[in-house]
């Protein structure tokens, strides 16, 4: 509740007496004139006429002032506070000595006139106290008294007169002064009351004015701007930026739209909480907001993505914008004991050259932040024509995926892993295949689309039914070479909840022994949160089931994250194998001496050439995996493999 303090509501009263006062003013003064002029030169008393003729003077004198009171009141700056309580000292202050002018008169007079002026003048004095009683009811002193000064002392005058008409009419002068008090009273409280109230009317007024102000601004807060971080939101961004796109068609002006998605900032928040995150988003829109002028439109898009736009901008202009936002984004972010670093890849798209609406094109940004990101982070993307078409290209086997298990387009094939003295096969590896109407497209380009687009849970469940159940038919098939079977498994699934229950139904669908089932996993697990991982592969391992960490030396892991790990086995990866002539040798050798003190099986996948196998043979790798022993087989083919490379 916002309240008027008590002094503004007191100088709203005074103002607003002063106003009715001054507001009767004029006809008051006019009337005053007249009377004292018919008065005067209406009756010619001829021993004091002079005298009269002075009173007269002063009286109009006294008018003459009181009028230009009444303008400059009535002219004053109506906008400007000014003070009621003077003015309407000022305006009492006239009306009293005017009163007490017309006392002064009638006690002077009253000895020398005539019955008929007497009378007359007791009419005047009587219809002008009379008048006051409403006319000055804005003060209620001035009001009450006016009567009693300039009757009470002609009256009592006239009473101690030794003429029996002259005390009647003092008699009546008197009681008419006080029914004029009385009267003037009343109209005086009832004027008080009317002032008070409106006044509290207009506060209300105010009052609910400023509520209403108040709920507008909050109602603005909660649907156009994100709470965080005080930018527009998505909506309110969306409304601003089709507004924009309108005005720029109109007077053909070139937009370059932004799409700021910050790099490290999930590290962030998984390490240091989220409310080092949430401060981490506050600061970078602070900072973000230092670009801002009338020209841009700068939001927070979700999570840790910003959009900003930039109207006139040019190609060039865009990207030199972008890179002065990075670099102001990497600058370090200070909280208490913490020295933070992040940064930011941006994505930019142009309107009208990309696209003439707005949310394509902030997908066409998003497109090309998430592209630059993958080839290079921390730095600049400019949507082109080869993006959209790689857009066009994962939107399409996205829907296609979606439907792959459903229309039977997805079967495994399996690759043999032989023994690499003996080449008896050890192993199955269970490699997806995806016939796409017609089109195999290949694993890495569509499993990646599967873990992005969230169907990669179902996707791999289906993986390890499938290969649950062809090694249980292969192991019944054949009795002496017991073949395991290895299931490629990302990430995400890894991350799921429900997977070791996933694994479990898998394994007892196809009634297969867990030591027959080896999960391989990717370095990039240690990128992602080591605790859950952990877990994960500690429980797949006390089921009995084997873990293998696929594509060893491709990305980054820490020799300390590997001993913690305690997988069962390494497969290094391919790009190693083709280097076997240059620096790969000595990579395979650290690696193997490292796999022999953690007790590590090694695989060497990618073998295509006998002296490969050799070589490797050689160096006390225990497995190996190519094309030199065989392509990834159909399961049909798989039974037949296994009796033909045990005989
Ligand atoms: P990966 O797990 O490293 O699988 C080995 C890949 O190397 C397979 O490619 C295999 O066909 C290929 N390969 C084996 N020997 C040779 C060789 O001598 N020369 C050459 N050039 N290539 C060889 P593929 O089947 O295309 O699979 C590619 C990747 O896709 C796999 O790499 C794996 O990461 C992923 N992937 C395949 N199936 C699945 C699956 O069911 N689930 C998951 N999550 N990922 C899968
Ligand atoms: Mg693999
Ligand atoms: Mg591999």
């Amino acid at each position: 509740m916002i309240a008027e303090d008590p002094p503004q509501q007191a100088a709203y009263y005074h103002q607003d007496s002063a106003d009715l006062l001054y507001g009767n003013a004029k006809a008051g003064i006019l009337v005053t004139l007249f009377a004292s002029s018919l008065l005067v030169f209406g009756f010619n008393t001829v021993e004091i006429q002079v005298q009269k003729y002075i009173w007269w003077a002063g009286m109009s004198l006294l008018m003459l002032v009181r009028m230009i009171d009444v303008y400059r009141w009535d002219r004053r700056d109506k906008d400007q506070d000014c003070d009621g309580k003077k003015a309407v000292m000022r305006f009492i202050s006239g009306a009293l000595i005017s009163g007490i002018m017309w006392c002064a008169y009638c006690l002077y007079v009253f000895s020398y006139a005539n019955s008929t002026e007497l009378a007359c003048m007791i009419i005047v004095v009587s219809a002008l106290a009379g008048g006051a009683a409403t006319v000055l009811a804005a003060h209620r002193f001035t009001a009450m008294s006016y009567a009693l000064i300039m009757l009470g002392p002609f009256s009592i005058g006239m009473l101690l007169s030794f003429e029996q008409y002259q005390q009647i009419l003092g008699l009546l002068g008197l009681a008419f002064s006080v029914v004029m008090m009385i009267t003037a009273k009343k109209s005086a409280d009832f004027t008080r009351n009317a002032i008070r109230l409106k006044n509290e009317n207009a506060l209300l007024v105010n009052q609910m004015e400023q509520k209403v102000a108040q709920r507008t601004a909050k109602i603005y807060q909660l649907s156009n701007l994100d709470p965080l971080t005080g930018l527009f939101n998505r909506s309110a961004f969306m409304h601003h930026l089709q507004e924009q796109l309108k005005l720029s068609e109109k007077n053909g002006i070139p937009i370059a739209l932004l799409f700021i998605d910050l790099d490290g900032f999930k590290k962030i928040n998984d390490t240091l909480g989220h409310e080092t995150g949430d401060k981490v988003l506050k600061q970078t829109a602070k900072r973000l907001e230092q670009f801002r002028d009338e020209q841009h439109l700068l939001c927070r898009w979700g999570g840790d993505e910003f959009l900003i736009t930039f109207m006139g901008a040019d190609q060039d202009m865009a990207v030199n914008y972008a890179n002065t936002i990075i670099n102001k984004i990497s600058e370090y972010y200070d909280f208490e004991s913490n020295r933070l670093s992040i940064g930011a890849t941006v994505g930019i798209a142009l309107y009208p050259k990309h696209s003439t609406k707005a949310d394509e094109l902030i997908q066409l940004a998003d497109t090309a932040m998430y592209y630059q990101k993958k080839s290079s982070p921390r730095s600049v993307g400019l949507f082109n024509k080869e993006m959209r078409q790689r857009l066009f290209r994962e939107q399409k086997l996205k829907i296609g995926l979606a439907e792959a298990i459903d229309k039977q387009q997805l079967r495994m094939v399996y690759q043999p892993i032989v023994q690499s003295v003996s080449h008896q096969v050890v192993a199955f590896e269970a490699l997806l295949r995806w016939d796409f109407d017609g089109e195999n497209v290949p694993p890495d380009e569509f499993i990646s689309i599967a873990e992005q687009y969230g169907l990669i849970n179902s996707i791999g469940n289906w993986v390890l039914q499938q290969s649950c159940i062809a090694a249980a038919e292969w192991l019944d098939a054949c009795k002496n070479n017991q073949p395991s079977v290895s299931v490629n498994v990302s990430v995400l699934q890894l991350h799921n909840s429900n997977f070791i229950e996933f694994v479990e139904s898998a394994l007892g669908a196809a009634q297969l022994d867990a030591e027959k089932l080896t999960i391989e996993i990717t370095e990039s697990i240690f990128s992602n949160d080591k605790e859950t991982m952990f877990h994960r592969i500690k429980e797949l391992q006390s089921m009995g089931i084997k873990v293998s960490i696929d594509d060893f030396g491709t990305e980054y892991s820490s020799l300390s994250v590997i001993q913690d790990l305690a997988a069962d086995t390494i497969k290094i990866d391919r790009s190693f194998i083709n280097k076997l002539n240059t620096n790969g040798m000595a990579i395979i050798k650290a690696v193997k001496q490292m796999a022999s003190t953690l007790n590590y099986d090694m695989i060497a996948e990618g073998i295509e050439t006998q002296q490969q196998a050799e070589i490797l043979s050689e160096l006390g790798i225990e497995m190996l995996q190519g094309y030199y022993f065989a392509k990834p087989l159909e399961l049909s083919k798989v039974k037949s493999y296994i009796n033909h490379h045990s005989s």
